[in-house]
């Protein structure tokens, strides 16, 4: 392979958003300024196209870049409403502009080339990995991190998507509390066969995210999250005639048990969602990415290679096998697994739980306000499903690719 005309760099970064970003701050912070750097991605991601929630302890990088915290959240399902004081953490909310543009500054400081255009294919020789783009060696790196968004390497034996729809909403008059953000609310109507909630980011009390949100195995048409939306919105009592849409806000996020290769080759170390980052139970993925790019940062600026904890523990993604399984079969409902969960532990013990925190011990006492019986029948179900698969691996299905989302051209509020 002819590699001369290819650009000689310490790290590539393959893909350059969410997780990308988020380590080129990483680096910029730890100071590193004598690595050759590159980033390869079709898109220079720039402004608004995402909102990343996540809970944290104050007092991170990223503060200067939030868009508005809560020390307290709502959790509501048709039983009740449920205030939870967080401290010592906060629920955050940051939108991609400040992001991407904090990358920016690294990048400027770090002295990072940028090629826009898509990666065909990586080629990993064990002492550096050369980085193909539109037929040619564009780059050959001595690591490459790679965030470009892929299924995991075989189907999960659940495979649902977190798909959901936002607006930004300005009202007329104040509506919202920008003192405490809605977490989830489960008093929506719920699908057949999944999860719905809603959820509410207010950064004052005229202008608020309202988004619908579902999980569960196939996405809504574009009409469906439009009345969805506007359901939930008339569930808050808001006033359609007094609301302006100012964005709107489409995603889709897997949720599945089926494995993220985190090490597809020697030198070549996934990030973000690609690289397991995204929870399964929960579609949360901010958080992960967050650590693991101050892990990377760190290991660079030691000289180390830069290769992060995994994103959650083993005991974890197996426990959210069993919680998607249980799900799945129906025999645990949503509004009543999250509402339990909620309702008998201390909120901060969740929150640390979801982000794969808790020891043990909190775990067993975590799982034990959960419904046994539906519990035990997943984790069976589990068990003897691992077990066919490892008679017969070829039982499942050979892919499994998680959707574009729907996008609709909508421009008002009025469902
Ligand atoms: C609308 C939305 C809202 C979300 N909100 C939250 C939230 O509130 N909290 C949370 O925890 N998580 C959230 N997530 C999930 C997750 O945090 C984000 O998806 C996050 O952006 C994932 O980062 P990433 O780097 O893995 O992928 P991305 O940010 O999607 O970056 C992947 C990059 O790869 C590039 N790429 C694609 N193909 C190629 C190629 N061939 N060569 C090179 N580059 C390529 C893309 O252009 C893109 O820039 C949200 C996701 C979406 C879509």
């Amino acid at each position: 392979m002819n590699t001369s005309a290819a650009l000689d760099v310490d790290l590539a970064l393959v893909g350059g958003g969410g997780a990308a970003s988020l380590v080129l701050a990483a680096l910029d912070r730890h100071g590193v300024r004598d690595l050759r750097v590159a980033v390869v991605d079709p898109v220079h991601r720039r402004g608004q196209d995402r909102t990343w929630a996540f809970w944290d302890r104050p007092g991170s990088d990223l503060d200067p870049l939030l868009a508005a915290s809560w020390d307290q959240v709502e959790v509501a399902t048709p039983d009740g409403r449920r205030v939870l004081d967080l401290a010592p953490l906060r629920y955050a909310m940051l939108r991609s502009g400040p992001v991407y543009a904090r990358a920016a500054e690294a990048e400027r400081r770090l002295g990072v080339r940028r090629i826009v255009a898509p990666v065909d294919a990586l080629y990993d020789d064990g002492g550096h990995v050369t980085v193909r783009v539109g037929g040619g060696s564009a780059v050959r790196a001595s690591w490459v991190l790679d965030s470009r968004p892929r299924p995991p390497r075989r189907p999960g034996r659940t495979n649902w998507l977190q798909h959901f729809r936002g607006w930004w909403l300005e009202s007329a008059v104040p509506v919202f509390d920008p003192a405490r953000a809605v977490l989830m609310d489960f008093r929506t109507p719920q699908p057949a066969r999944g999860v719905s909630f809603g959820y509410v980011l207010p950064v004052s009390d005229r202008y608020a995210l309202v988004e619908y949100t579902e999980f569960g195995p196939d996405l809504l048409t574009d009409a469906g999250y439009d009345a969805a939306l506007a359901g939930y919105r008339d569930l808050l009592g808001l006033d359609p005639t007094r609301l302006t849409v100012r964005e709107v806000e489409n995603g889709v996020i897997p949720m599945t048990d089926g494995p993220f290769e985190a090490r597809p080759s020697p030198r070549v170390v996934r990030l973000g969602t690609a690289g397991g980052a995204t929870r399964p139970s929960t579609g949360f993925t901010f958080s992960a990415m967050h650590r693991q790019a101050e892990q990377v940062a760190r290991a660079l600026a030691a000289g180390r290679p830069p290769m992060p904890a995994p994103a959650y523990p083993r005991r974890h993604r197996w426990m959210d096998a069993v919680a998607l399984r249980a799900l799945d079969a129906g025999g645990v409902g949503g509004p009543d697994f999250f509402g339990r969960l909620f309702d008998r532990n201390p909120a901060e013990r969740v929150l640390r739980f979801l982000d794969g925190a808790t020891t043990p011990a909190e775990e067993v006492a975590l799982m034990g306000t959960t419904r046994l019986r539906p519990m035990v029948a997943a984790t069976a179900g589990d068990a003897a499903a691992r077990l066919r698969d490892r008679l017969d691996p070829t039982r499942r299905a050979a892919t499994w690719t998680v959707p574009r989302p729907v996008v609709g051209d909508r421009a008002d509020a009025d469902g």
